[in-house]
């Protein structure tokens, strides 16, 4: 088998495993709860889930999707958890270009990746940004930073996007009284300026803001309660993180080429 399929299964693996693992996280962090013990259990009657039943998708299968203990039905977020992060391990090796086979890069794109998706997940179930993921998140885009030679970049991100984020909220609650963002929307961004620098800022704030109105005012007209339908802030931030992390030179090409 060729080297780089190989190497994009094995990840994916790796990926759905720790998608089996996220999904620990996505349950546990926001309740305050330890993710390393106790082991795996159902959330319906806690009975403690043994190896061969937390094999991810395989065992949703073949336990017909329901608990082997109680058959309380297995929530779709599991094992659909298992196979987005599986196939987003494997999309980030396929594509990236064979030469940059650094482990350093494929373990920066991928963190970044996983953390968002968890961060994602929490907030759109609990209106949370667990600071056990945005510091860890920081401190680890900091990190890559340093490894990658632009940490200035990076710390200037980090502080840039707290502090705008900060500044804003200051000023909705001042003019309109009333909490805007919320604090975990600031670290998230924070975050996303420690992987990719203060440049990356501009574009996510732009296009999460963006995009934000569009799909807030489309749930308005569909809900048709004329309530405003609560969607969380943080899933638009991370997904113009991402769109900024994997794309940003065809961005600014495009960009450029609008005023040649
Ligand atoms: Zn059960």
């Amino acid at each position: 088998m060729d080297a780089h399929l190989f190497l994009t299964l094995y990840i994916g693996i790796i990926g759905l495993l720790v998608g089996s693992f996220a999904n620990v996280c996505v349950h546990r962090i926001p309740r305050g709860e330890s993710v390393v013990s106790p082991r795996s259990q159902c959330p319906n009657c806690q009975h403690l889930i043994a190896w061969y039943d937390n094999l991810p998708i395989l065992s949703w299968l073949l336990l017909g999707r329901k608990c082997r203990y109680c058959k309380h039905p297995i929530a779709w977020r599991y094992p659909l958890l298992e196979l987005t992060m599986g196939l987003m391990w494997a999309s980030i090796v396929w594509f990236y270009p064979v030469q940059s086979y650094n482990p350093v890069f494929l373990a920066q794109a991928i963190s970044l990746v996983t953390l968002l998706w968890i961060l994602t997940l929490i907030d759109l179930e609990t209106f949370l940004l667990p600071n056990a993921l945005t510091f860890p998140g920081i401190a680890l885009g900091l990190a890559f930073a340093a490894y990658f030679d632009f940490f200035l970049d990076s710390l200037i991100g980090a502080v840039a996007g707290y502090g705008i984020f900060w500044l804003v909220a200051r000023l909705f609650l001042m003019f309109t009284g009333k909490e805007g963002m919320g604090q975990g929307d600031f670290k998230l961004l924070a975050m996303l300026g420690a992987y990719m620098g203060w440049q990356a800022i501009p574009f996510i704030i732009l296009l999460s803001s963006l995009t934000g109105a569009v799909i807030g005012s489309m749930a308005l007209i569909i809900s048709k309660k004329g309530l405003r339908a609560e969607i969380p802030f943080g899933p638009y931030l991370a997904a113009a993180g991402v769109i900024w992390f994997f794309w940003s030179a065809p961005i600014l090409h495009w960009y450029q080429g609008l005023f040649m």
